[in-house]
């Protein structure tokens, strides 16, 4: 892959920890109309559920967000002063997180402005534009939101995981009230147990007391979320007119029933559906989706993506997944614990051209649904790489001093210049196409066996498996690894960022709380305890600065794939106090040393450890009888602009749901 001059703006803006960056869609010129079409009715429907995801991310969030940008519109007092800046900025990143929860770390963003100045704007604004509701007044909003704001002991995290506490309780988030986390847990078994135990249960609803009861407010049309839903609902139908296929109409079919009844038996006959239709181009990812919210790991944040193929680099998946069945054989765990029979492990590339909810502005850079394992098991999943993504990170971060800073050698720096992009292609193709569907259960083990370890073991699992894989011949073999100076480059990389980089977003003092950062430090902090006395991965100290530097490939990936056995081991057997004591013991801690020195020397850098992106529009031109004749698409200016746009357009919900 050849760097191209590329003159596009990638990045927008930068503020607190955060940088703003938009993504090129390329290819959808030459999609036809009706295909166009399909993506920009998809693409309203990603708009439509904004309201939901910062209600489900804690109960105020709407009221927070609109009294916050009913501040920003009317603000008659100066707009250059030191406060107004900090409401601007506070408000950018609640945008950002979706609420006033930090997207990544969960704590609570507390504002840089001060209570008193904050209590004079609000006052002055016009009773009209602030979000009162009912009888509410001004001061009782007023109160409200500065209690919310600097109380520290209100609202703390959005999700707890500590296990020595009632974690829903603890929980910001709202998908439980005026409930404790054993009678959520008893609920829920009473459940499984008096219904059909393969489905999902919980996952698009929020539980809560009413009279002395505890009951379930489902997720759909007439029940919780409803205004939202409708206009989600209005959307698809349209799109189901221009469906690309008639397994693809099937498949939305399902998806609008399923919003208009809450059914969890609909929405696996949905994802069924969905996973089954791979032929065609257009596609999305449109529900109440993942569980990382809910320190139970059973309620469902909402999401969409729209996407389509990405014709080239979908090949290169391709034969990689075409041929699953090797990987599986030649894997280094148990072969009691290797499936006979890979199946539909479907490979895609694709671009977005719309993220909405959960997605939004942080994209994940991959996807691999439907989540519940039956369905993975019986009919496959579906694997996608978000190719125009990665590429506008990776176009953002060159030249930004950050390998200069932490990479040990010329030789490295130029390695993941060269490389990188490749390099993390691939792992994202061989972690989402093939790790996360290899492997089976032995007989007996319950999938929730490994409770609130699972997402780190499951994570560093299909880490592993295309960690293991990138350093093997068969990549150059089949054709989509040119040498193997790009697995080097992916393990130089992974080894800094998970004994050392990744810290760089993680606050003073604080431990890893996101699953993916656990698991990447498990991995990395393993094999180099592990590797100590082959000096597999050296701890290097010049200029009184901490390098990594990897000194035998080989002995890594004997290292990955021991690791990989035993994961792989934990969850077949469904072994919780082995995923527990490893995910413990490397997964959490920090070095406080490492730590502080991370932080230090980026903070030098002036970087933004996140990143998000803009969404760009689609216009309808039409015709004077009013027929569309195409869809437009425009990049989009602001930030700014883009928030208020959504909140003034997309915004459907009351201010407490
Ligand atoms: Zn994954």
């Amino acid at each position: 892959m050849e760097e191209k001059k590329d003159n596009f703006r990638y990045l927008l803006e930068q503020f607190a920890d955060i940088k703003i960056m938009q993504y090129k869609v390329p290819g959808f010129e030459d999609l036809s109309l009706k295909q166009k079409k399909l993506i920009y009715y998809l693409s309203q429907a990603a708009l439509c559920g904004r309201d939901i995801i910062f209600d489900q991310n804690y109960k105020y969030n709407l009221v927070i967000r609109r009294t916050l940008e009913a501040i920003y519109k009317h603000f008659s007092g100066d707009r250059n002063s030191q406060e107004f800046k900090e409401l601007e900025t506070y408000l950018k990143r609640i945008w950002f997180s979706n609420g006033i929860h930090h997207h990544y770390s969960s704590d609570k963003i507390v504002p840089g402005f001060s209570e008193n100045w904050f209590r004079k704007v609000v006052e002055e604004v016009d009773d009209q534009y602030l979000p009162l509701d009912n009888d509410q007044t001004g001061q009782e909003l007023i109160n409200l939101l500065v209690s919310v704001f600097f109380d520290e002991n209100m609202a703390p995290q959005r999700v707890d995981q500590d296990q020595n506490k009632d974690m829903v309780k603890e929980s910001a988030n709202n998908f439980y009230e005026g409930v404790t986390q054993h009678e959520v847990e008893e609920f829920y078994e009473k459940r499984a147990k008096s219904v059909d135990p393969y489905l999902s249960h919980g996952l698009n609803s929020k539980l809560l007391r009413e009279n002395g009861a505890v009951v379930e407010k489902v997720y759909k049309l007439g029940g919780m979320y409803s205004p939202a839903i409708d206009k989600i609902v209005e959307w698809l139908e349209k799109a189901v007119q221009v469906a690309e296929s008639k397994k693809q109409k099937q498949s939305l079919d399902k998806l609008i029933r399923y919003y208009k009844t809450g059914s969890l038996k609909t929405w696996d006959e949905y994802n069924i559906e969905w996973v089954s239709d791979t032929h065609s181009n257009v596609d999305v990812v449109n529900g109440f989706i993942e569980v990382y919210g809910d320190p139970l790991g059973r309620k469902a944040t909402w999401e969409s993506l729209v996407n389509f193929r990405d014709e080239e680099a979908t090949h290169r998946a391709m034969v990689i997944s075409r041929n699953a069945q090797w990987f599986e054989n030649n894997s280094p765990i148990d072969d009691r614990f290797k499936k006979d029979k890979v199946k539909g492990v479907s490979a895609k590339v694709i671009n977005v051209a719309q993220l909405g909810g959960e997605c939004y502005p942080a994209t994940p850079i991959g996807i691999n649904l439907p989540n519940a394992d039956w369905i993975r098991r019986e009919y496959g999943s579906k694997s996608v790489t978000l190719d125009n993504i990665m590429h506008a990170y990776h176009q953002a971060s060159l030249n930004s001093g950050f390998l200069e800073e932490f990479a040990w050698s010329e030789e490295e720096m130029e390695r993941a210049k060269k490389h990188g992009m490749l390099a993390s292609s691939l792992h994202t193709d061989l972690h989402e196409c093939l790790g996360h569907g290899s492997g089976q259960l032995a007989p007996g083990v319950n999938v929730e066996a490994l409770k609130n370890y699972h997402s780190p073991l499951e994570e560093a699992r299909a880490d592993l498996f295309a960690l293991y894989y990138l350093m093997d011949d068969k990549l150059i073999d089949l054709g989509v690894m040119p040498y193997k100076e790009v697995a080097k480059a992916e393990y130089d990389g992974y080894i800094r960022n998970g004994l050392m980089t990744q810290l760089t977003r993680v606050e003073p003092g604080k431990s890893l709380e996101q699953a993916h950062m656990r698991n990447r430090q498990l991995i990395a902090q393993w094999c180099y305890e592990k590797g100590a006395s082959d000096r597999v991965i050296e701890k290097i100290t010049h200029h009184g600065k901490t390098y990594f530097k990897v000194n035998s490939y080989d002995k890594l990936r004997e290292l990955f794939a021991e690791l990989l056995r035993e994961v792989q081991r934990i969850k077949s057997e469904g072994d919780y106090e082995a995923g527990k004591n490893l995910v413990e013991t490397y997964g959490i801690h920090v070095d406080k040393e490492i730590h502080k020195e991370a932080l230090e020397r980026y903070h030098k850098l002036k970087l933004a450890p996140f990143g998000g992106f803009v969404n760009p529009y689609y216009k309808p031109v039409y015709e004077n009888d009013g027929t569309v004749t195409d869809i437009k698409l425009i990049y989009p200016e602001s930030y700014t602009h883009q928030m208020l746009y959504y909140s003034e357009n997309f915004s459907f919900l009351p201010d407490i749901n």
